[in-house]
């Protein structure tokens, strides 16, 4: 088995990953803000980390995957200033904020499940773990590295970087960290422009809060993390991960909180995936340009030329590197959907090859496409213990494809290759596709049966439409709506269905 190479963001060098505990992983990844539903972008990195956690277990790790839910003490705006983004969506939804927090949790993992995302072994939620929290401050109070100023607590940036480097993340030094360091609302109560909240202040109408030995108030974001992680994984862990725009600042900061606070730095490997973008732009909720995952699968939203499958669009990720940026498009989606549909058809054909192959022998008739097909298939683990090369990985399989199919059609003959190659080829295609990949056949024996039943009201509602018998095309529509069925009308007179 190849060794498994890690790019580390704070070594700035792939490594080989090599654990505290031998056979066991420890891995913690910034989880979502649950004060909105989660776009595509988000699902970027969600996606991207359940492929690292399904291949180190395939690798035979036992891993213990914890995630956590943001569900308190996210303000406006980049640094700890402005309204609590709960209790502004609660005041704008008329909820509770534990019900703002429950409606977006549930609609995250309906997202995970849909995307096949496993789910992580712990996912604790911020307002579960306040007391761990306040400990955690008042142990860094205690050390000296942060002050109270009217019951909020800052840590002190200038005082720690004085003995170890706080920009050690991103590779910057304090003085370029500072010059690009807007003067913000309330910079006043700080001691310095970069010191950050790590228990916060809460005004009298701030909905959620809690005591602490600084008065009535709520954790900052980024000590949320190194709190949960600490409990659940120890002072030291195997891999910190999440988005690379949280490098800079959140993870930066919980760094520095862990130091500050036991004296080392949590993670040994710190895996950042980068963005997704749309037009070249980063898909944020603020910039407003963030698909909703719902909206890709009905395809309605004004970019969308259609609707896409989420096997599609997961199958769309794993063709790039996760430390490349991926620009969304319709055209490079509508080329993952053909690409996916002939990986599950080689995949079927290999199957249907299996009453052939009890008849193979152990030696090839030709040993030049048995070798290539073991070295193809050898490349899978390969390419991704260098850094979960997924892309690598299909190309490789991209390779094989036309060779399967050759097999199936009887161009090639199927004993060119051994009974163990092709056992391989079996074992391992099939490993990667729904194993280490996480893919799934949306085409289903029922999907299909679904699919045929749907055509045909299709082909209804059309005969009713050329007749102008719109009641009965309306019916159709609607009827299917109420089951839960969206039929969109594409641009070329096509007809797709989904459900919602
Ligand atoms: P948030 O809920 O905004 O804290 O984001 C949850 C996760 O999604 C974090 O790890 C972010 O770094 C990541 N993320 C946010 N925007 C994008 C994007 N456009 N592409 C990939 N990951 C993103
Ligand atoms: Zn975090």
């Amino acid at each position: 088995m190849a060794e498994l190479k890690v790019y580390n963001s704070l070594t700035r060098q792939k490594e080989v990953f090599s654990p505290i505990t031998p056979g066991h992983v420890g891995m913690y990844v910034c989880g979502p803000t649950v004060y909105s539903d989660v776009h595509l972008g988000n699902c970027r990195t969600f996606i991207s980390f359940d492929i690292i956690y399904r291949y180190l277990k395939y690798l035979g790790y036992k891993v213990r995957y914890v995630r956590n839910i943001t569900d308190a003490g996210h303000l406006e705006g980049d640094r700890d200033e402005g309204d609590d983004k709960f209790s502004k969506k609660a005041r704008l939804e008329a909820l509770e904020p534990m019900e703002i927090v429950q409606k977006y949790t549930l609609g995250f993992h309906k997202v995970m499940e849909l995307f096949n995302n496993l789910p992580p072994t712990i996912e604790p939620t911020a307002t579960g773990h306040i007391s761990e929290q306040i400990e955690m401050v008042k142990h860094i109070l205690n050390n000296g590295y942060a002050y109270v100023v009217d019951g909020t607590v800052y840590f002190d940036v200038e005082k720690y970087n004085n003995e170890k480097p706080y920009g050690i993340l991103t590779n910057r030094k304090l003085e370029d960290l500072l010059e690009g360091t807007r003067d913000l609302s309330g910079q006043d109560e700080k001691k310095g422009r970069l010191d950050f909240a790590l228990w916060i202040k809460a005004k009298p109408e701030h909905l959620m809060q809690w005591p602490s030995p600084w008065g009535m108030g709520f954790p900052g974001w980024h000590i949320e993390c190194s709190a949960m992680s600490e409990k659940y994984l120890g002072k030291q862990f195997d891999i910190h991960g999440g988005g690379m725009d949280l490098a800079a600042t959140h993870h930066t900061n919980e760094i520095a909180q862990s130091q500050a606070c036991y004296n080392v730095s949590p993670a040994n490997y710190w895996i950042h995936t980068n963005m997704l973008t749309v037009n070249g732009a980063r898909m944020s909720k603020s910039a407003g340009n963030g698909f909703l995952p719902g909206q890709l699968f009905t395809g309605d939203h004004p970019l969308l030329e259609k609707a896409y499958s989420p096997m599609t669009v997961r199958f769309f990720m794993l063709q790039t590197h996760y430390r490349s940026t991926l620009d969304f498009s319709n055209e490079a989606l509508q080329a993952a959907e053909k690409g996916l549909k002939r990986l599950w058809e080689a995949y079927e054909n290999l199957g249907s090859l299996q009453s052939q192959a009890s008849a193979l022998r152990t030696n090839a008739a030709n040993a030049e496409t048995d070798n290539r097909c073991r070295e193809l298939i050898a490349d899978f683990d390969i390419s991704m213990s260098d850094d979960f090369n997924t892309a690598r990985v299909l190309a490789n399989m991209f390779e094989l494809v036309p060779l399967i199919n050759s097999f199936k059609g009887g161009q090639i003959p199927l004993n060119s290759i051994s009974r163990p190659t092709f056992e391989l080829l079996q074992k391992q295609f099939t490993t990667y596709l729904l194993d280490v990949f996480g893919l799934k056949d949306d085409k289903t024996a029922d999907t299909g049966r679904l699919d045929s039943v749907l055509q045909l009201l299709i082909q209804i509602r059309k005969e009713a439409r050329s007749r102008k018998d719109f009641a009965t095309s309306d019916k159709i529509r609607n009827e299917l709506q109420q089951q839960g069925i969206l039929l969109k009308d594409e641009k070329d007179g096509n007809v797709s269905w989904n459900i919602i």
